[in-house]
């Protein structure tokens, strides 16, 4: 079978090597004329958190979620495993509670504890969650790794193609929010992220401050890089990050730890996520395309396993009804 896949996000990505690896005769076609902030891919902080997530999505994300960090682990070298921790200050402990109790795969840890995996913040949190066995990776590194993955393949990703919906065979659409004027309900949630640099702190892991307001996160990249976010408002508009956006980013990362003070600003960036009304992901059959989206805050972590899906679909006409569902309009007409 002959597939074309619109969009080299990871959604695309994945999707295009899982279908190479059935067996299909796969292109990707993407609309900007290289990698980068075109999709939303780009400024993702790259963490791995099914049962974190939890905590404000229902269980089907944790299932495709927990499939989801397995693939990275097998398919990405650069995927690391040293799990997600979650502190708040003294007088948010309740946000901490509550978060433990919406989530799952997590056990409480105390001010030693903490110390112990990020001795950095010795002494400054008395309490916290550790979820052992989430991971996290760079964003822009695993698609660069999927993208050569797929030449060594040889499936071509021809950058600069304006794709339309319908093709010579069959059309995966894993175009992001572009896809909104074919997909009824799809709508955009702006995140804003900031890229900081301080060699002298190291953190090994995710660590997500809790706060009534803004709860916010700081991941490791790696060589003195920090990815801090992210904002979540109802927006599809990729515009400058606000003021206000900015000032919440860099107090985060400052009550995190006081160092942040001195770092660099390296990056500033706004992606948008394309998401459903409900924030549950979608394999949805429109005029002859099969569109994955609405992947929404957890894109990374779900890509695999839609991706398993929709060569499912595909390949071998099979339907999952946990991720699948009609389009809207087609049943109106029906
Ligand atoms: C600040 C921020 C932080 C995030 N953090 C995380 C995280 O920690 N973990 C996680 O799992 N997820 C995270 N996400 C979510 C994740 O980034 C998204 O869910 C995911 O990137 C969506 O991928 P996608 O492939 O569906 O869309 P996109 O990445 O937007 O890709 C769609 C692609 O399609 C292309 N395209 C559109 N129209 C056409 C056309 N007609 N022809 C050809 N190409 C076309 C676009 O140019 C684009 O490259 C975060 C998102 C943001 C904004």
């Amino acid at each position: 079978m002959r597939v074309s896949v619109i969009g080299a996000g990871v959604a695309g990505l994945t999707c295009a090597l899982e279908l190479s690896a059935r067996g299909a005769s796969v292109e990707v076609l993407e609309r900007a004329p290289q990698p980068g902030p075109a999709s939303c891919s780009w400024f993702a902080g790259g963490m791995l958190a099914p049962w974190c997530e939890r905590e404000s999505s229902p269980a089907v994300i944790a299932e495709l979620g927990a499939e989801g960090l397995a693939w990275w682990r097998e398919h990405f070298t650069g995927t690391v495993s040293k799990g997600t921790l979650v502190v708040a200050h003294a007088r948010d402990t309740g946000e901490l509670l509550q978060f433990a109790r919406r989530t799952a795969h997590v056990e409480s840890v105390a001010a030693e504890a903490i110390a112990a995996l990020e001795p950095e913040l010795a002494g400054r949190f008395s309490h916290g969650l550790y979820f052992s066995e989430e991971g996290h990776l760079d964003p822009r590194a695993a698609l660069a790794a999927l993208s050569a993955r797929l030449a060594e393949r040889g499936v071509p990703i021809r950058f600069g193609v304006n794709a339309a919906p319908r093709g010579a065979g069959a059309v995966l659409d894993c175009s992001g929010l572009a896809a909104r004027t074919r997909l009824a309900g799809l709508r955009g949630v702006k995140g804003e992220m900031l890229v900081l640099h301080l060699p002298e702190l190291q953190l090994n892991r995710p660590v997500r401050l809790l706060h009534p307001r803004m709860p916010l996160y700081v991941v490791p990249r790696g060589q003195g890089t920090f990815m801090v976010g992210a904002t979540m408002i109802e927006s599809d508009e990729a515009t400058r990050i606000s003021a206000r956006s900015m000032l919440e980013l860099l107090s985060a990362a400052y009550a995190l730890h006081p160092a942040f003070g001195e770092a660099q600003i390296i990056e500033i960036g706004t992606g948008v996520r394309a998401a459903f009304p409900d924030n549950l992901p979608r394999l949805r059959h429109v005029g002859g395309s099969l569109h994955v989206n609405g992947l929404y805050r957890h894109g990374f972590l779900l890509a695999p396993a839609l991706a398993r899906r929709a060569a499912g679909v595909l390949l071998e006409g099979r339907n999952y009804p946990e991720v699948m569902d009609e389009d809207p309009g087609e049943r109106r007409l029906a």
